[in-house]
């Protein structure tokens, strides 16, 4: 009823419909102006964008043997202290309720893995001793239930783009300079990113190509994520030229156990676990570079995030990209677009829909023809 309504008024046009003022003001006024750029000051003052951005190599040369002298001494400490205190055996169970014999502080996950199968310790990524995740080659400490995941599992997939994310880390450090944040995987399931302090340089698509390739490197050397424990004094001090890292670090509990990962040159503070090495990461790509605020604060440090995704093949990352393509074309952002559902007009400053087009016209029409006709809008009463 409301439709014929509306349409036998569209159609008899009884008086001269004006306008709508919304849509005069749209097309007859062009947008104002910027203001003039103050004196002194750089107009639309963006970061540098240039895929050639000098790294910082002062930076990289202080921190990067410096981290890596620190984490391999200390290491040596542990690794002596384990073999004074190891050997004692251990019962390990399975998931079917098998049990396998192992010695405290020497039996990996790794270790019993090769007992099972040679596929399995392959393509085992990741862990769980007593319902905690753990590194396939950190040593088991007693008796323990014992599970392992490969890929096919969230807690497998989940790791390795956890350790994908140490991987880009490492080729941002390593082409940049910059000062690296934190790396997670990201919640919403697929792929990971990495947070990081470039100063002025602002990344974008150009700079992808000089990334994968660092990636790449470190895939190819089948850099080991290596583990020490380490206290509040060696943290500070391993990453005292990072002042996100020690942000962090100062704000971790009391009795928290602080852990430090090691792969290639990378050393970086961080929780775990990881995959076993780099190699397993057949596939890596970035995906998207933007901005991001340190702590999601617009009063901090503004970063440069970086997203990645990575499949142990080339064929599994293939389908990813396909279906993401497939999913722009759904996009409704592009679908209103291409269909001229909405547009950008030069004289418009935001984006113009044409279903609000005509329903502005329609709604000015409408209160137009009350008004000469001398209906009252009972809805308004
Ligand atoms: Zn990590």
């Amino acid at each position: 009823m409301l439709c014929s309504q509306l349409w036998r008024r569209l159609s008899i046009p009884r008086y001269r419909a004006q306008p709508c003022k919304t849509l005069l003001r749209r097309f007859s006024s062009p947008p104002p102006p910027p203001p003039p750029p103050e004196m002194g000051k750089k107009p639309n003052a963006q970061p540098e964008s240039s895929p050639a951005h000098p790294k910082d190599e002062a930076y990289l040369e202080t921190v990067i043997p410096k981290r890596i002298a620190a984490f391999e001494s200390i290491k040596a400490q542990q690794l002596a202290h384990l073999q004074s205190i190891s050997g004692d055996p251990i019962k390990i169970t399975l998931p079917d309720g098998s049990v396998k014999e192992g010695k405290k502080w020497v039996s990996t996950p790794f270790d019993i893995a090769k007992e099972i199968s040679k596929s399995l310790a392959s393509n085992a990524l990741i862990s769980k001793v007593n319902g905690v995740l753990w590194d396939m080659s950190r040593p088991l400490e007693c008796d323990c239930e014992l599970k392992l995941f490969t890929f096919e599992s969230d807690e497998g997939r989940d790791t390795f783009w956890h350790s994908s994310a140490h991987i880009l880390g490492q080729a941002l450090e390593m082409e940049y300079g910059c000062k690296l944040c934190i790396g997670p995987c990201t919640t919403r399931g697929e792929g990971f990113y990495y947070d990081a302090f470039y100063g002025e340089l602002g990344l974008n698509e150009d700079h992808f190509k000089r990334i994968d390739s660092g990636a790449s490197k470190a895939v190819g050397e089948k850099q080991p994520f290596e583990r020490i424990e380490v206290t509040r004094e060696q943290a500070l001090e391993m990453f005292s030229e990072n002042n996100f890292k020690i942000e962090i670090i100062k704000e971790l509990p009391e009795d928290k156990t602080i852990t430090v990962y090691r792969c290639g040159p990378l050393v970086d503070l961080c929780r775990g676990p990881h995959i076993p090495n780099t190699s397993s990461v057949k596939a890596l790509a970035c995906l998207k570079a933007s901005s991001a605020y340190w702590r999601g604060n617009k009063d901090r440090e503004s970063l440069q995030r970086v997203y990645g995704i990575s499949y142990p093949d080339n064929k599994r990352l293939k389908e990813y990209i396909t279906r993401l393509e497939e999913a722009k074309k759904y996009d409704h952002r592009e679908l209103g677009k291409n269909q001229e559902l909405f547009f950008f007009h030069p004289l418009s400053p935001e984006v113009v829909s044409s279903f609000r087009m005509v329903l502005e016209f329609t709604t000015s029409w409408w209160n137009l023809s009350e008004i000469n006709t001398g209906i009252e809008d009972t809805k308004r009463l």
